[in-house]
C-alpha cells in the first residue's frame, strides 16, 4: 500500500509545480500512460497476495480516477491560463494614434482631362481611345501627311521601325473611328502623345484631346460654335473668342483658335507676347482627302476636326509657366490642385 500513497504523493508534487500544457502532456504520459505507472500497478495486481488483493485494488483505482480527474481540471486551468496569456499580448491599445496615410489626389492633368471630358460629353460628344504605338499609316498618311511633310522629320517623331511610330497626336485615331463607323459622328479622342522635344514648353510626353464631327451637312459655323462653347465653360462666360486662318495638312480650311489674353485682360503683357491673345487649339473642316482614304464619300459628308494640348489648357487655366512641373513629382506643387 506504501508504494501507491508515495506514487500519489509523487504525483501530486508533479502536478503542483507544472505550468504548461507540455508540462502537463508528459505527466499523463508518465502516469496513465500506456506504459505509464498507474497502468503498470494494474497490470502488476495478480502479484498481489490474494488477501490484501481488494483493498490494494480498490485503493489503485481510487488513485488511478483522482489521477484522471486532476490531469483534466489542470488541463482546463492551464487551457484558460494561456487563452489569457494571448489576449493580453495581442491586447490592442486603441489610445495609441494610428499610422498616418497622406491622402493622394488627382493630378492637375488628369484633373484638367476630366473636366475638359466632361464639357464635350455634356454636347453628346462620346469618347474613343486608341493605341500609343501606332502605325505610321494611322499617325501621317491617312492624315494626308505625306513621306516628305517636315512633321515625319526624326527629330520630331520617335520612330519604332520604319513602319511603326509613337502617335505624336491623337488624330490617328479619327481615321481609326472613321475606318469602322458610319456618320454621324461626334467624338473626342483624350490621351498621351509622344514627340522628341523637351524644353520650358515642350515635355517628350504630353496630352491631347481631339475632336471630330461628321454629318451630312455639318458647317464652319457648327465648329464655331462647338468651340466657343467649349472656351466659355473651360475659361469663363466672357473670354473673348477668335479663329484665325492657318494650315494643317488634314483640315482644310483650318484655323487656329485665340483666346482673349487671361493674364493682362488683352492688353499685352509677356506672355501673350503683346498681342493681347493666346493661341489655344487648332481645328479645320475635314480634308476631303481625308473622308476618301477612310472610305467614307467626301461629297457626301462634311465634318470639323480640333485638337489641343491638355498640358497648355492646364497652364493657361492656373498660370503655370514651365511644363517641366506637371512630371517632377514635387509634392509642393502638385498639392496646390
Ligand atoms: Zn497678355
Amino acid at each position: 500500500m506504501d508504494d501507491l500513497l508515495s506514487l500519489k504523493k509523487a504525483f501530486l508534487d508533479e502536478i503542483s509545480s507544472v505550468s504548461d500544457l507540455t508540462g502537463l502532456q508528459n505527466i499523463r504520459t508518465k502516469y496513465s500512460g500506456k506504459k505509464g505507472l498507474v497502468t503498470s500497478k494494474l497490470k502488476a495486481l495478480s502479484s498481489i497476495p490474494p488477501d490484501e488483493r481488494p483493498l490494494y485494488g480498490s485503493t489503485l483505482n481510487e488513485i488511478k480516477n483522482f489521477i484522471e480527474e486532476t490531469l483534466k481540471n489542470k488541463e482546463i486551468l492551464l487551457k484558460e491560463n494561456e487563452k489569457e496569456k494571448r489576449l493580453q499580448t495581442e491586447k490592442i491599445d486603441i489610445t495609441l494614434p494610428g499610422k498616418f496615410t497622406p491622402f493622394g489626389r488627382e493630378h492637375p492633368i488628369n484633373q484638367v482631362l476630366s473636366e475638359i471630358k466632361d464639357i464635350f460629353v455634356s454636347m453628346g460628344f462620346s469618347i474613343e481611345e486608341g493605341p500609343e504605338v501606332e502605325l505610321d499609316y494611322y499617325n501621317f498618311e491617312a492624315l494626308n501627311i505625306p513621306r516628305h511633310h517636315p512633321a515625319r522629320d526624326m527629330q520630331d517623331t520617335f520612330y519604332v521601325s520604319d513602319d511603326v511610330v509613337l502617335r505624336t497626336h491623337t488624330s490617328p485615331v479619327q481615321v481609326r473611328v472613321m475606318e469602322k463607323k458610319k456618320p454621324p459622328l461626334k467624338i473626342i479622342a483624350p490621351g498621351k502623345v509622344y514627340r522628341c522635344d523637351a524644353d520650358i514648353s515642350h515635355t517628350p510626353m504630353f496630352h491631347q484631346v481631339e475632336g471630330l464631327m461628321v454629318d451630312t451637312e455639318i458647317s464652319f459655323s457648327d465648329l464655331k460654335g462647338v468651340l466657343e462653347l467649349f472656351i466659355h465653360s473651360f475659361f469663363g462666360k466672357n473670354t473673348p473668342v477668335r479663329f484665325r486662318p492657318s494650315y494643317f495638312p488634314f483640315t482644310e480650311p483650318s484655323a487656329e483658335v485665340d483666346i482673349g489674353c487671361i493674364f493682362c485682360a488683352g492688353k499685352g503683357c509677356r506672355v501673350c507676347k503683346t498681342t493681347g491673345w493666346l493661341e489655344v487649339l487648332g481645328c479645320g473642316m475635314v480634308n476631303p482627302k481625308v473622308f476618301e482614304m477612310s472610305g467614307y464619300m467626301p461629297d457626301e459628308y462634311t465634318g470639323f476636326a480640333f485638337g489641343m494640348g491638355v498640358e497648355r489648357m492646364t497652364m493657361l487655366k492656373y498660370s503655370i509657366d514651365d511644363i517641366r512641373l506637371f512630371y517632377e513629382n514635387d509634392l509642393r506643387f502638385l498639392k496646390q490642385f
